[in-house]
């Protein structure tokens, strides 16, 4: 709105000199390769000069002209024109004439009125026309093929299954007619599903660069407005740019801001909104003909909600799956952000992907990011290993917290800690225990951080019993040493929670319910359509296995209960203990290779992190 009132501002002004055609920006740069431009003068990105033949463009004519250069564009103007001896004037912007300088500062007033006129002519005004269809311009970013540096597959790692399927896209787009010759039709719409951060944005981008195509990116959330009806006047602009640029590619990110399922969504008001947007969509993949070659990618992390009518054939029928990358996909990932990085001879990349089961790669570019920072803190000249481990550490228990806690708290909370780290030596092919602190740190006061040493896939019951065991551990050793149990271990009980409904609802860990999966595919609720009865069983069996778990926690601490007070002493004296300190404080020797346990992102709800279940948050509520 603003923008255009300025334009037209500014175009009345240059418009009452000399008529002037207004030519496209390429139409110029062709002109000035040709050596047909005389002279010019620049007001920031508006151009105007005069050619020295006459150029017909349109339905106009001469040598008087004007242009606007992109802000993206990327060439060397000065260059070009100086290689043709154009000479060069620039004005200051807002400088020039009198009456610009007084529409710029009367230029608030305007646009209040401005404003109230729009507003006005909207109330009478339903369709795009007048106004409206200006205003309702969608204001999609067009990257086009030669702006700026380009995204391309080599900026993308650890997603090797998702590149493929897109390579076909992009062929399709660079040589559409090998495609049409023999009849096959490329899928017009293709959602990217996955979590956060593992690399949808920049999939999309990349799809873009390799297939060398316009580009018209725009974000769903963007549509959410709330004037009615704009959101679709944007869709349709989108979609009529795209098809005028095709081949090219359409990039919706964030689909379910506006896809949601109509069914589910009950908010008032913005709905309206979101559901013409939503129509439109449809309508306009709906209009494609098979020979438009348009490819419509969208993004979404919530697949689940998505309106089902986007999913039907024609439109967004084609599904590719962006998972968190594994131990190889993060070493590859960690090499793309580490290019630019000065990185001292002890880096292992390898060791640092063990070290990040469940990371994507929004994190993984985090933590070089810190690593970088940490290390240019400290004043070295090079990325250490240490640093890295610090960046990972801040990442996982979040940063140092400057909190003073009471002697008794204290004791309290090392006691807690050591009832986990404890069981983490314990309890046979748990993850090895690589910290205790109790130092605060984000919304925890203390911690046990065991690091996984790869991911899994596959989880043996023992193991998810033992990572139940372990959790409790902390209760389990307030229990032991104080007879008594306080709020801190509300999140090691949402763990456990959730660890033991996965055994018994997904598992089939339960012999009492047999080997059913009773969770909705792909989110892992628990579905809803079982007997009251299955529901009551479900419960119990839960009870069940979290009450085994507590008694053999509580067991095992009890029997070691001298090596539980050693090690509660260690930490109150010294804060943190590694992992050798530990197993020194308890007198427990160190096994000589670390167990050849695999450990994992636990599929609790397909994206739950490891390291939110090695983490341990003895919680905000002991906090007083
Ligand atoms: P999403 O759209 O899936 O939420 P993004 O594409 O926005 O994730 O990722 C954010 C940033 O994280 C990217 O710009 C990139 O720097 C980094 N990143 C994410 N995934 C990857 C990957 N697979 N390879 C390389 N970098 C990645
Ligand atoms: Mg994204
Ligand atoms: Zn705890």
């Amino acid at each position: 709105m603003v923008l255009l009132l300025l334009n037209y501002i500014i175009s009345i002004v240059f418009t009452s000199g000399p008529a002037r055609m207004t030519v496209p920006y390429t139409t110029f740069v062709q002109q000035a390769n040709a050596g047909n431009v005389k002279d010019v003068t620049a007001q920031s990105n508006s151009i105007q000069g005069d050619f020295k033949k006459t150029v017909t463009y349109g339905t106009a004519s001469g040598t008087l002209f004007q242009t606007e250069r992109p802000v993206f564009a990327q060439d060397n103007l000065v260059a070009l024109l100086t290689q043709h001896n154009v000479p060069i004037t620039a004005t200051p912007p807002g400088s020039g004439s009198p009456l610009l300088s007084l529409l710029i500062s009367f230029g608030p007033a305007l646009l209040l009125i401005g404003g109230l006129l729009y507003l006005s002519r909207r109330m009478q005004t339903t369709g795009p026309g007048g106004i409206l269809g200006a205003f309702g311009q969608s204001r999609a970013k067009l990257y086009s093929p030669d702006s700026g540096p380009k995204t391309t597959f080599a900026d993308v790692a650890g997603i090797e299954e998702a590149k493929q399927d897109l390579a076909q896209v992009v062929d399709f787009l660079r040589t559409p007619e090998k495609y049409q010759r023999l009849g096959a039709q490329i899928p017009h719409g293709i959602l990217l599903v996955g979590p956060p951060g593992t690399g949808k944005t920049l999939l999309a981008r990349a799809v873009a660069g390799e297939s060398n195509r316009p580009f018209f990116s725009l974000s769903a959330s963007e549509f959410v407005e709330a004037i009615v009806g704009v959101g679709a006047a944007r869709v349709r602009d989108l979609f009529a740019k795209a098809k005028a640029a095709a081949p090219s590619i359409i990039f919706i990110d964030e689909l379910d801001a506006i896809g949601r399922s109509r069914a589910s969504s009950a908010t008032f008001g913005a709905n309206d909104e979101r559901e013409q947007t939503l129509n439109q969509i449809l309508t306009e993949m709906d209009g494609f003909t098979p020979n438009q070659n348009v490819v419509v990618l969208a993004a979404t992390n919530r697949p689940e909600v998505l309106d089902p009518a986007l999913l039907r054939p024609g439109r967004f029928d084609r599904r590719v799956t962006v998972s968190p990358p594994d131990r190889a996909g993060r070493e590859a990932i960690l090499k793309i952000h580490t290019r630019n990085l000065r990185l001292a001879p002890d880096v292992n990349l390898d060791d640092i992907a063990g070290a990040t089961a469940g990371f994507v790669g929004a994190d993984l570019r985090n933590i070089a990011n810190e690593a970088a920072l940490i290390a240019a803190q400290k004043g070295e000249d090079q990325v250490t290993h240490a640093d890295f481990d610090e960046a990972i550490e801040r990442s996982v228990l979040g940063l140092r917290r400057p909190i003073v806690l009471g002697p008794d708290e204290k004791r309290l909370i090392a006691y807690h800690e050591s009832g986990h780290a404890l069981m983490g030596l314990l309890v046979p092919g748990a993850d090895p225990v690589k910290k205790l602190t109790i130092v605060p740190r984000g919304l925890s006061l203390g911690s046990t951080y065991s690091q996984p040493i790869d991911d899994r896939y596959n989880y043996p019951e023992s193991y998810l019993r033992g990572r139940i065991t372990l959790a409790l551990g902390g209760r389990a050793a307030e229990e032991v040493a104080y007879g008594a149990v306080t709020t801190g271990a509300e999140s090691d009980l949402q763990q456990v929670n959730q660890i033991a409904r996965s055994m018994v609802a997904r598992f089939g860990m339960s012999p009492k319910l047999g080997p059913l999966n009773l969770t909705q595919p792909g989110n892992g609720d628990v579905a809803q359509h079982f007997s009251e009865e299955t529901s009551k069983l479900l419960d119990e069996e839960v009870r069940r296995i979290v009450d085994e778990c507590h008694r053999e926690s509580v067991r095992m601490l009890t029997e070691n209960r001298d090596r539980l007070d050693r090690l509660a002493e260690a930490v109150l004296k010294k804060d943190t203990l590694d992992t050798d300190e530990i197993y020194a404080a308890t007198g427990i020797s160190k096994p000589a290779s670390s167990h050849p346990v695999i450990a994992p992102p636990l599929p609790a709800n397909g994206s739950a992190r490891d390291g939110d279940l090695a983490k341990d948050e003895v919680g905000s509520e002991i906090r007083r």
